[in-house]
């Protein structure tokens, strides 16, 4: 395979100057079941490192690899960008069968275009859902990670699986959006890690990108703990389609993107905004989904 130059990327791990090969066909997405490798060149963010070297007129610093490690657990690794072999084997992919509307998996597969009986009971305001793998093990590590630990790089990791986690939905969608965050909360975690997810899958996709379509006007509590009545409570009016907006919603399916779905009830408050905002449909995809029994 043929590779561009290596770019740099700096992670507040090693502070240090990371060459990854590039593959040269933009079309190429990760293959779960024979690929570990998934390459860096978005979040370039030159640091004191590359300054200092850039002083000492070491041209060639673009060029230092250091030893590359595990995105989750920072073993040694072949490659930049990459998850050690235990850690690809501790992603709980979902594969088919699965619900149609909600993308929980199956445990017996009883035929293609099945809905779950919860979403029978309770149809989501979204058309469907899918997600790369289940919310546990190394995924939550990444989801943790990517949220919280300025890991701003894996977004391009967990992007590139989630444009084949959506490959059904992604040749239906008019627009990606990004579940936002309040701005209170944004200015503070200064990072919404559904906006660097959107924008790698964008980017993967060729779908166009609309980080500001959707505007969160109320600062919601955590939802953590909170039953499911009181998360959709809590997420009442939490969305808004901005007035300026509205042209690029109106009479498009909008593909929705945030890293994690768990009860479900963030994104139907999102997507029954861009319906109001005149959507045709949403769709939602998330890098993990919480997997319960029976669901
Ligand atoms: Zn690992």
């Amino acid at each position: 395979m043929q590779h561009d130059r290596a770019r740099a990327t700096l992670t507040p791990e090693n502070d240090g100057v990371i060459a990854s090969a590039l593959p040269a066909e933009t079309n190429g997405l990760p293959n779960p079941g024979e690929t570990h490798r998934i390459s860096s060149r978005l979040f370039v963010r030159p640091g004191r490192w590359a300054a200092g070297w850039l002083r000492a007129g070491l041209h060639g610093a673009i060029g230092i690899v250091y030893p590359p490690s595990c995105i989750a657990c920072q073993a040694a690794t072949g490659e930049a960008q990459a998850l050690c072999p235990a850690c690809w084997g501790a992603i709980g992919f979902i594969e088919r069968p699965y619900c149609e509307r909600l993308g929980t998996p199956f445990s017996v597969d009883l035929g293609d275009g099945l809905i779950s009986p919860a979403a029978m009971a309770d149809p989501p305001v979204f058309a469907r859902a899918r997600a790369v793998c289940r919310f546990d093990g190394t995924a939550r590590e990444l989801v943790h990670r990517l949220k919280y630990g300025d890991r701003t790089d894996l977004a391009l990791t967990m992007g590139r699986m989630m444009a084949q986690a959506g490959r059904e939905l992604l040749p239906d969608a008019g627009l990606i959006v990004p579940v936002p965050l309040h701005r209170t909360r944004l200015w503070t975690r200064r990072f919404n890690q559904a906006a660097a997810l959107a924008q790698v899958v964008a980017q993967q996709s060729g779908v166009a990108l609309a980080p500001l379509a959707l505007a969160r006007i109320k600062r919601t509590r955590q939802q953590v703990g909170l039953t499911r009545a009181q998360r959709a409570d809590n997420l009442q009016g939490a969305f808004k389609v901005p007035p300026g907006a509205r042209p690029q919603i109106e009479g498009r399916r909008i593909l929705l993107i945030d890293d994690v779905l768990t009860t479900g009830s963030t994104a139907n408050a999102a997507a029954r905004a861009l319906l109001r905002a005149g959507a045709s449909a949403v769709d939602v995809l998330t890098f993990a989904r919480v997997v319960t029994d029976g669901s």
